[in-house]
């Protein structure tokens, strides 16, 4: 690895130096001053960033309180649902990708799950969710970007109907939050999940969740896994401490991370992510390709990552392309599940500088003239560097 490696995973995704250097600092105990320090730091920077993920910086939300999970983002997600819910409990989960599922899947060995699915890449149907949601529903859950298909899901409209039916509003704002514009309180979110190694350009290994003060009033520590008890957690981190042994140079990174984010300002970070996918977007479509499909209806593109499609004579054989990219000292991401040797997808995510974007283009450009498409690297790059 050096420094000419460029990482456009949708996670990991590359951190700063400094962040990498805050995790080689000397190991301290996680009960010791040192370490609540390093907590209290990581959760100020993660209630900046919960609380004011909005184009002009205004606060979102203020009752609440982040709490940072020993673990990535499936167990803040779990962590979620299942201090919320017992096994008489109604959950109606939103499921058009891979992420979507996963709540379904958690929701399922927790309570009990009805599903309001669509193809993967397709909008959700909002009557199909009104239909599904009814006062005796419990919670719902939905993924705001999804990671596995590019998509932004409509979290205000699936929060006002939510909100119509008391059902606590449990959102993955995963690949969004640090990244793009997310509303707590005017969108009806109850708990909302991120994770270090997304758009908060922190390692892989921790996440977070933003509690609003009426859900952790609602929280049952017993009825969750044990080491997922979320009041246990909430009165730890009154200490600044987690109940159980934190990875101490994760944290450390985190609040470096999340330091950065408070000193860029979320309206800069969430502009520059817009202006990137743009850029991405045109970039790839004067390379000829096509998005993974173009919604119709609520949801609408990513702006933290980008999905396309890839053209017919690449998908007979996908490994070609990919090992073209890589050869190239360049790392991008395939479809996930089905949709594995139908589409690639590179993020945005974190801190991308705009001439490693502009590489990127050229990189997936090369890469399909070597395999026999007939792009031109140079149109692809100008296309981008406009939208920059
Ligand atoms: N939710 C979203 C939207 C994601 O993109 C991911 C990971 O890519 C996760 C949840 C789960 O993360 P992990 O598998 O690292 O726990």
């Amino acid at each position: 690895m050096n420094d000419d490696f460029l990482l456009l995973n949708p996670g990991p995704v590359p951190v700063a130096p400094e962040v990498r250097e805050a995790m080689a600092e000397p190991m301290v105990s996680h009960r010791s001053a040192d370490f609540e320090a390093v907590y209290e730091r990581a959760q100020d920077g993660l209630d900046y960033v919960f609380e004011h993920s909005t184009p002009d910086g205004e606060a979102t939300a203020g009752s609440g309180t982040s709490l940072i999970c020993n673990g990535t983002a499936t167990m803040a997600m779990e962590a979620a649902v299942a201090n919320l819910v017992d096994d008489d409990s109604e959950v109606v989960a939103l499921v058009n990708g891979k992420f979507g599922r996963r709540f379904a899947r958690i929701a399922d060995r927790h309570a009990r799950c009805t599903r309001v699915e669509a193809d993967w890449g397709d909008s959700l149907d909002l009557d199909a969710v009104r239909e599904a949601v009814d006062d005796d529903t419990d919670v719902v859950t939905m993924v705001h970007n999804e990671t596995s298909t590019g998509l932004l899901n409509p979290v205000p409209e699936v929060g006002e109907i939510a909100a119509d039916h008391d059902a606590r509003f449990v959102v993955d704002g995963v690949t969004s939050i640090g990244g793009d514009e997310f509303r707590i309180d005017d969108w009806g979110v109850d708990v909302a999940v991120t994770d270090a190694q997304k758009a908060l350009a922190a390692p892989p290994g921790v996440s977070a969740l933003y509690a609003t003060r009426d859900a952790a009033e609602a929280f049952d520590g017993e009825s969750a896994p044990f080491y997922e008890d979320l009041e246990w957690h909430l009165r730890k981190a009154e200490s600044h401490q987690t109940p159980f042994t934190s990875a101490v140079p994760l944290f450390r990174a985190l609040a470096a991370a999340v330091e950065r984010i408070r000193e860029e300002g979320m309206p800069d970070r969430i502009a520059r992510h817009r202006r990137q996918s743009a850029a991405f977007r045109a970039g790839f479509g004067a390379l000829g390709l096509e998005r993974f499909p173009d919604p119709e209806g609520p949801t609408e593109l990513s702006n933290t990552l980008t999905a396309i499609a890839l053209p017919e004579t690449v998908r007979e054989d996908p490994d070609a392309f990919f090992d073209a990219v890589a050869e190239r000292n360049v790392s991008i991401s395939g479809g996930q599940a089905h949709l594995g040797g139908e589409i690639f997808r590179v993020s945005n995510m974190g801190e991308l500088a705009d001439e490693r974007l502009l590489r990127g283009v050229r990189t997936v450009g090369a890469a399909l003239a070597d395999v026999g498409v007939d792009a031109d690297p140079e149109a692809g790059v100008a296309a981008a560097r406009e939208e920059l």
